[in-house]
């Protein structure tokens, strides 16, 4: 029965590692990767449930404390992503000065402490448009 065993150490670590992982996060990008790591720990966590499920109906061997365990796992990343997601939300509300850190509303274009130029993360510059209508029609060789 060491394979049931496994799953469960797996999960148990792979929340830890995650776990860490979101203590530590600051910006904007590093809590999105987050989520997704946690999406993704997610789908493996009920990966290995349905495997859990399947090798103890296969075995005849009774899985639902293991079962159990895959389960508080994935209650336990979903209660990180949400987390994740709540910072993510906060995070969008206000700029981070990138010259002294303070925070900014996020309708501000200027640090209200040391004046830097704040450029907003979720506001992407458009690139001009290329102007295509200038090409002159193809001219029909004879
Ligand atoms: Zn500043």
């Amino acid at each position: 029965m060491g394979l049931f065993e496994d799953v469960v150490v797996n999960a148990k670590s792979a929340v830890n590692v995650v776990g860490k992982k979101a203590g530590k996060i600051v910006d904007l990008s590093k809590l999105r990767f987050s989520a997704m790591d946690l999406n993704s720990e997610i789908s493996k966590r009920y990966e290995s449930l349905g495997r859990t499920v399947y090798d103890a109906q296969k075995t005849g061997n009774d899985a639902s404390d293991l079962v159990n365990e895959c389960v508080i796992a994935i209650d336990d990343l979903y209660e990180q992503l949400d987390a994740v997601n709540e910072q993510i939300s906060a995070m969008r509300n206000r700029t981070i000065c990138k010259n002294c850190g303070a925070e900014n509303p996020q309708s501000a274009n200027f640090c209200s402490k040391c004046g830097h130029k704040l450029d907003d993360p979720e506001d992407e510059v458009p690139a001009p448009e290329a102007d295509d209508s200038q090409t002159p029609p193809e001219e029909k060789a004879d």
